[in-house]
């Protein structure tokens, strides 16, 4: 994880600077913000941050949704992630931006306390594994509900609401399985601990809707355009559990996952246990995009040299 710069409120620190007090108000009750954006070199050799923009915006909504004000613009922080890039040797790397309050007031309101930003990299291969991206994954029904849209406001990508994520993910891990499937308060499949879900059914390519309990990914919004541009419609639903168990392919999307085909759900195989058609067609397509030479979306790719 270690790196040799961190940018922290304005400036490039060394890895070993960039720390924190204890009575930082964040660390004590979870409200922060937080990003999970790639690098990736492409196939002419140079860097670039996919979706740079749209993970910085939703940063900033995150941040609204918090009532903590960002001291920065989009612009400034899309450049601050390109100098962290920049101040670093990966050649591919995860970035991870950070927004936090200070330490200060210890009250659960804590007005006034300074909101911190930290943009830290590392190297950061397959999320879920060489082999579940090569060859599916084995997922498991979590017995944790993923939380009321009224109860915690999914849409932001909030440090605190991942502790929902982490408990659904050890249970799982626990169990031998490698990622958690997370159900919503009426029993509708909803996303994985830190992914989206497509499931193929009858033909047709499902994926839960924006307003139902998910993060609404950047990865699944390039998922549901992609397949578009190649005349597959992808249906917004909620669907059951069952409807896993049955489906002709399942697979999730993120960031750091990428596209993930998933083989079993609840020991039971999916399709013929190998990704599927539509899975394999997607992998491509977005591989082609983030790491090799496909043209087809130059406003998703911020040069960082
Ligand atoms: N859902 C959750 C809970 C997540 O943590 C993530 C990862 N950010 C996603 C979905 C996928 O979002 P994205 O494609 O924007 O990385």
């Amino acid at each position: 994880m270690e790196s040799e710069k961190i940018w922290f409120d304005g400036e490039l620190v060394d890895f070993k600077d960039a720390q924190v007090h204890v009575l930082t108000h964040s660390l004590h009750y979870g409200l922060g913000a937080f990003e999970g954006i790639r690098c990736y070199e492409r196939a002419d050799g140079r860097r670039y941050i996919f979706r740079l923009r749209e993970h910085i915006q939703r940063l900033f909504e995150s941040c609204k949704i918090c009532l903590m004000d960002l001291p920065y613009t989009v612009e400034e922080l899309e450049s601050a992630c390109v100098e962290t890039v920049q101040a670093n040797s990966f050649q591919d790397c995860y970035l991870r931006p950070l927004a936090f309050l200070g330490h200060g007031k210890m009250g659960l309101s804590a007005v006034g306390n300074k909101t911190h930003v930290a943009i830290a990299t590392w190297d950061w291969g397959a999320y879920l594994g060489e082999e579940g991206l090569n060859n599916g994954i084995r997922a498991k029904v979590s017995s944790f509900t993923r939380q009321h849209i009224n109860s915690s406001m999914v849409k932001g990508k909030i440090t605190g609401q991942y502790v929902n994520s982490i408990l659904a993910k050890r249970e799982v891990m626990n169990a031998g399985y490698d990622e958690a499937i997370m159900l919503d308060g009426e029993g509708f499949v909803s996303e994985a601990s830190g992914e989206n879900i497509f499931v193929v059914y009858r033909g047709r390519v499902l994926t839960t809707p924006t307003g139902a309990s998910i993060l609404a990914g950047i990865t699944r919004d390039t998922v549901m355009q992609l397949l578009g541009e190649r005349d597959i419609e992808v249906v917004e639903t909620r669907f059951s559990r069952d409807m896993l168990y049955t489906a002709d392919e399942i697979f999730m999307s993120g960031t750091a996952a990428e596209i993930t085909p998933v083989r079993e759900v609840d020991d039971r195989q999916i399709g013929d246990g190998q990704p599927g058609p539509i899975t394999k067609l997607i992998q491509e397509a977005y591989f082609d995009l983030v790491r090799g030479s496909s043209d087809a979306h130059p406003e998703w790719l911020t040069l960082v040299e």
